[in-house]
């Protein structure tokens, strides 16, 4: 079996393992890196997802990287757009050729002894690949590759039309003049309706409770109009700074005032339809961001309903027929196709299983440290974004966090970075404080987070800023140490030099 060694290894070549490669070539230019990614190709979700419309549902002034401007007049970006953004970065910072496509990590052995992990990828060839480095950096997304989520709907075996998961769209759908069921009231969901609905004979979004839904300009005029005066990197970090405060604002007065924030939300869309659509179909049973958000550009989807074409139903899912879905009220919705937009299948670290000195490493028992590392497991860091706001926001601040980290062990002459919970009263809290279905079926697969600092997830770019790119290093829960007693040396068989 072929080893190769790294200092750090990145697993995944999405937005946030290329965001990642080129942190670390601009802050730590002297390390080596190589980036394991199962797919043959980069881009993560903006390549895997195709089906119609595929967009951010957030502004790419903050989605982008802090230190890539995105140029592009849309604010809110079709999924191509984000892609070429990716692959653009990628070019611009050399990374491409670190990154080892068809290389799926399975498992990753941390040697305390040596200071060092081991990593077993089984590449596309049907070898199985170990790689060596000092440190792994997980960018391996949130959700399963390999499908999305689809409950057992009865009777779904006599229907004879088609179901598809948009996870897996195929190329050649022709959708033109069918009748449409698209199942979920998520972003995928608001997404399709309006995109479909030109093509098709009559399109349903089928919802089981109704989502919040905001209106936002798919374009920034105020940028789009700046851009002709200022430098792109001026006007880029203008747009940024305002976008991330209003997300702030949005966010913190949704929590301070649901009621009427829900008000104001239902009305807009509501006076966008223009007829008399139900309002229950736009009042959710929850508060303001206790699920995501949805953001639809220029109100398409609202246009879409006021047009006629496009229609929402609130009910549930008695059983499928032959001919389309029986509702829990008796109603019957003809379907050629139904798209199951139900949602996507949480996996921690792309499915890789942990070992720490040769036992298995349970991540579900353990505290998430400043949301970046996981509690008695040295040199892993994790990427996950924010849920109430832009995935890179976070990414970003993450990996410099780590590679600020690694410059100060290198400094002391350290090896390893553990984070320790010493304090007993530190409480065990769920990840994420969201109720969505696709969270609440991750209990129990992912590690949590503590009710106090460092181990409790703000998700507040603010605080998270200050605790991650000013908060002190050694502060006493990141434990620094050099069991080996040694330098670090490069091994001679670097990837750098593969
Ligand atoms: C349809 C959709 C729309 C979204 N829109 C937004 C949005 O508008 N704004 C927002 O903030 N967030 C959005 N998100 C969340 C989104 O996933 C992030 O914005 C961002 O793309 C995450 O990037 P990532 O690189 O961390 O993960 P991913 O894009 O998931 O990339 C992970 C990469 O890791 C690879 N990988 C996984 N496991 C392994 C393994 N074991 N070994 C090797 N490689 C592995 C995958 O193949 C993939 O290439 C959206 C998500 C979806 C699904």
């Amino acid at each position: 079996m072929a080893n190769h060694y790294s200092d750090v290894l990145i697993i995944g070549a999405g937005l946030s393992g290329i965001g990642a490669a080129c942190h670390l070539r601009r802050e730590l230019p002297n390390k080596s890196f190589v980036i394991l990614e199962r797919r043959q190709a980069i881009g993560g979700t903006w390549d895997l997802f195709r089906y119609p419309g595929i967009r951010s549902d957030s502004d790419m002034y903050t989605l982008g990287y802090n230190f890539k401007p995105w140029s592009n007049p849309l604010a809110i970006a079709d999924g191509p757009s984000i892609l070429e953004y990716i692959r653009e970065t990628a070019a611009e910072y050399n990374v491409e050729d670190q990154i080892r496509f068809g290389h799926h990590v399975k498992r990753a052995y941390w040697d305390s002894s040596q200071a060092i992990w081991s990593v077993e990828a089984n590449a596309d060839n049907g070898e199985l690949v170990r790689y060596t480095c000092r440190f792994i950096l997980c960018c391996a997304g949130y959700y399963n590759y390999d499908g999305g989520y689809q409950p057992d709907f009865p009777g779904v075996d006599s229907f004879k039309g088609k179901i598809i998961h948009p996870q897996k769209w195929p190329e050649d759908l022709d959708y033109s003049g069918k009748k449409v069921v698209v199942i979920g009231s998520g972003a995928t969901a608001v997404t399709l309706v309006p995109a479909m609905a030109d093509k098709v004979e009559s399109i349903t979004m089928l919802q089981r409770s109704p989502t919040y839904i905001l209106s936002l300009p798919r374009e920034d005029a105020v940028s789009n109009f700046l851009r002709r005066f200022l430098p792109e990197k001026l006007v880029y970090r203008l747009a940024r700074t305002r976008n991330i405060f209003l997300s702030l604002l949005l966010y913190k007065m949704s929590r301070a005032f649901p009621q009427a924030m829900a008000n104001f939300i239902r009305k807009q869309a509501l006076k966008q339809i223009g007829h008399g659509l139900d309002s229950k179909h736009l009042t959710p049973r929850y508060a303001p961001w206790d699920e995501r958000l949805c953001i639809v550009p220029d109100g398409d989807l609202f246009q879409a309903l006021s047009t006629g074409k496009a229609s929402i139903e609130t009910d549930q899912i008695d059983s499928f027929t032959e001919t389309g879905i029986k509702l829990k009220s008796g109603k019957e919705l003809e379907a050629d196709i139904v798209v199951t937009a139900t949602g996507l299948v949480i996996q921690p670290l792309g499915g890789a299983e942990l070992f720490l000195d040769g036992k298995p490493f349970d991540i579900t028992q353990k505290l998430c440290y400043k949301g970046v590392m996981l509690q008695d497991l040295p040199n892993l860091g994790l990427v996950f974004g924010y849920t109430n706001a832009s995935w890179t926001l976070k990414a970003d601040i993450v990996t410099e966090y780590i590679f600020r980290v690694l410059g100060h062990m290198d400094q002391k002459g350290m090896r390893q970075c553990t984070p320790r919970n010493q304090d007993d009263i530190v409480q065990f809290r769920p990840f994420l404080d969201m109720t969505s279905g696709y969270i609440k079926r991750a209990e129990g697969t992912i590690p949590h987070q503590g009710s106090k600092a460092p181990w409790r997830l703000h998700q507040n770019y603010a605080l998270d800023l200050m605790m991650l790119r000013y908060g002190k290093l050694d502060d006493g829960v990141l434990e620094f140490s050099n069991p080996t007693g040694q330098q670090f040396a490069t091994p001679a068989s670097s990837v750098a030099a593969d």
